[in-house]
């Protein structure tokens, strides 16, 4: 039995690994964190969207802890969201959560433990998210040597959108017939807006701008895709 756990949001890139993760394991767990995020929204979208798609479990964990150290724009309501043009003018945009994601796969990792999986799958993203260094493939590879040394076990940290950019990612999802799955029922927006989102915040942008430009030109970035994640 090849089990996984996905550390889940709900979101676009979250949701296509665990479209994946449900190809590639007999038994696939997802594990959601709140944090008293700005987007609180996604927690439901990602409960209905884990059992929709199939699951077999999905945790969703407190981690109230992260909204009182992390000051970041999605975890206080007086800072705003930046606009798209804003956030790209500075290298480490307000919407960083400082330790999200050393938390979130540690506390994935941990619940792999428990569980016995194998793997702890995250859709982490360096090409498109650089500003962000816990998305950065350094630092994944890093925390994962520390964890599995820690837990002494080996559980296997799975980043399969790494090296994809927006546009990648859609032609992923499509690959496995979810294209319209991840536009309608997934939420990505900042500001808690599903499917198409508020249009403004980088998230929108991003998401919008890799759709506009998978939809232009598919057969080419569906092949790249396919090169790079290891379908071709
Ligand atoms: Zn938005």
């Amino acid at each position: 039995m090849k089990r996984a756990v996905v550390v889940f949001s709900g979101g676009q890139d979250s949701t296509t690994c665990l479209i994946q993760a449900l190809k590639n394991y007999d038994d696939v767990h997802c594990v959601t964190f709140d944090y008293g995020q700005r987007h609180r929204a996604e927690i439901q979208v990602a409960q209905r969207l884990s059992k929709n798609l199939g699951a077999s479990a999905h945790k969703t964990l407190d981690v109230t802890l992260l909204n009182e150290l992390a000051i970041s724009s999605l975890t206080r309501d007086n800072i705003p969201v930046p606009d798209f043009s804003e956030s790209e003018k500075s290298a480490i945009p307000s919407t960083f959560v400082p330790g999200r994601n050393i938390l979130f796969l540690t506390l994935a990792a941990i619940y792999a433990y428990q569980v016995q999986a194998e793997a702890v799958i995250t859709g982490v993203c360096e090409t498109d998210f650089s500003g962000y260094p816990d998305c950065r493939n350094d630092f994944v590879k890093a925390l994962n040597t520390a964890v599995s040394a820690g837990l002494a076990r080996d559980i296997r940290f799975e980043t399969p959108l790494m090296w994809l950019d927006k546009a990648e990612t859609w032609a992923l999802a499509d690959y496995y017939e979810h294209l319209e799955t991840i536009r309608q029922d997934t939420l990505t927006c900042y500001n808690g807006i599903q499917g198409d989102g508020c249009g403004e915040c980088a998230a929108c942008h991003l998401r919008a701008n890799g759709l506009e430009r998978y939809q232009d030109n598919k057969s080419a970035i569906m092949q790249s895709m396919k090169q790079k994640v290891g379908l071709a």
